[in-house]
């Protein structure tokens, strides 16, 4: 696996220290980090396909924007697998699905979610296995998924050259 998995550093090693929204300082407030990992080439390891933190007061005015029905759908899955989420994110170095359990260097793509304050994550990271963040995003609207489009362009970097390789749903999911 990743040098960097469970880690609220960035690749890089710095810290999260700006939203990737709005540019405010996160020294002290309580903010999010999302990370998606894609499989390499040769079949071997994962990469850290894209990485951003973001506030509380963007991820709320985000949350604002999405639709009545979509935002229902993603509250009551998370409902449902609330049990789950609790019983895998136990061990904080965990590398399961928060959901499903699986194994997360079984599939192709996984996302984990922090949230972090004054420099310190708060539990252990959410995670995602590809097989989750599908049946997921088949729970949004077309609207919602234009919304994530938009903003999946216009504040995620991701290498040209690399964004043409990738799996389509590999996408952001803010929890
Ligand atoms: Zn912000």
């Amino acid at each position: 696996m990743s040098k960097s998995l469970n880690s609220i550093k960035k690749e890089n090693g710095e810290n999260f220290e700006q939203c990737s929204i709005c540019e405010k300082s996160l020294i002290k407030d309580l903010f999010f980090v999302e990370k998606a990992y894609q499989r390499n080439l040769n079949g071997e390891g994962f990469f850290i396909l894209f990485e951003f933190a973001i506030c509380q007061t963007c991820k709320q005015e985000l949350g604002l924007k999405l639709s009545k029905e979509s935002f229902q759908k993603m509250q009551n899955y998370l409902l449902a697998h609330q049990a789950q989420i609790q019983k895998n994110t136990q061990k904080e170095s965990a590398e399961i699905c928060s959901f499903s359990g699986q194994e997360l260097s079984e599939g192709e793509a996984f996302h984990q979610v922090f949230m972090i304050q004054n420099g310190t994550p708060l539990g252990a990271p959410i995670s995602m296995s590809d097989v989750i963040m599908e049946e997921y995003q088949a729970l949004l609207s077309e609207k919602t998924k234009d919304f994530f489009e938009e903003f999946y362009h216009e504040y995620i970097d991701v290498p040209p050259a690399m964004a043409r390789l990738l799996n389509p749903k590999q996408k952001t999911v803010l929890l």
